[in-house]
């Protein structure tokens, strides 16, 4: 894949793209939505810069990376492109600094100590509010059950306190994977009307945060189908990722 040319390469996004957008455009009419309220956001996570610059001559407006160590010299690269970028995977706080010089928008806000360490340096740098959207972990109602990320349902509400509360954060919504266990495991369409339900109950104390994030290369239907305003979509634009993540 490496060694296609540079033309190659962006005829196989540009077909890739086409396909994506023809999964949405059906999708959002099965659902009886309109098209404008589907964003779509590339997952360009262990592909070059170079792919997230023919991406940005696509149209591609939205991307997404998680893993700081890959996503900040690939954000830098790609500095003078029109990009909105988003980071989805799971944020340490020692990393909440270099984050921030890139993305727009956090979409893994899981729990309160993130909440803190994200709020101080977004005040420190000075830089205009950062977007967050809580990660909720489907894999059981409360935080007893294992998570790998995301804040348990149960959790839920008093994060999205203390984001709208936190200084220099703005609470935009609610982000969700489809979860391989506990009562949604196999079921991406009940996962994703679960998190429709949360997120309703979060826009009752917080209208503005109307962002879903959900649905992935291989459930973006099910996750429009629930009300998803964001797909995060990899695979299905830059090809399979080898191995790993
Ligand atoms: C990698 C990743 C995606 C994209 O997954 P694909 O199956 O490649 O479309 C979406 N969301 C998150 C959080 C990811 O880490």
């Amino acid at each position: 894949m490496t060694d296609l040319t540079s033309a190659e390469r962006l005829g196989r996004l540009r077909e890739n793209l086409a396909a994506v957008e023809a999964r949405i455009d059906a999708a959002c009419a099965a659902a009886g939505r309109p098209r404008d309220e589907v964003t779509l956001v590339v997952v360009t996570k262990t592909y070059p810069a170079s792919d997230t610059r023919l991406l940005a001559s696509l149209g591609v407006t939205d991307v997404a990376e998680n893993r700081d160590q890959d996503a900040a010299p690939k954000a830098e690269e790609c500095g003078d492109l029109p990009l909105s970028w988003h980071f989805v995977g799971q944020l340490q706080t020692n990393k909440v600094r270099s984050v921030l010089r890139y993305a727009d928008r956090v979409h893994s806000v899981d729990r309160h100590k993130l909440v803190d360490a994200l709020s101080a340096e977004v005040v420190k740098s000075g830089r205009a509010d950062l977007g967050c959207l809580i990660q909720v972990g489907l894999e059981s109602e409360t935080p007893e059950g294992a998570h790998r990320g995301g804040a348990a349902p149960s959790e839920v509400e008093a994060l999205a306190e203390a984001v709208a509360a936190a200084p220099g954060l703005r609470l935009d919504g609610v982000m969700a994977v489809a979860p391989l266990v506990g009562p949604y495991a196999g079921d991406a369409r009940r996962a994703f009307d679960r998190l429709a339900e949360i997120a309703s109950r979060v826009r009752e104390s917080h209208p503005a945060a109307t962002m879903v994030s959900a649905g992935m290369s291989g459930d973006l239907e099910e996750a429009i189908a629930a009300g998803a305003t964001h797909v995060r979509i990899g695979t299905a634009v830059l090809g399979a990722r080898p191995t790993l993540r």
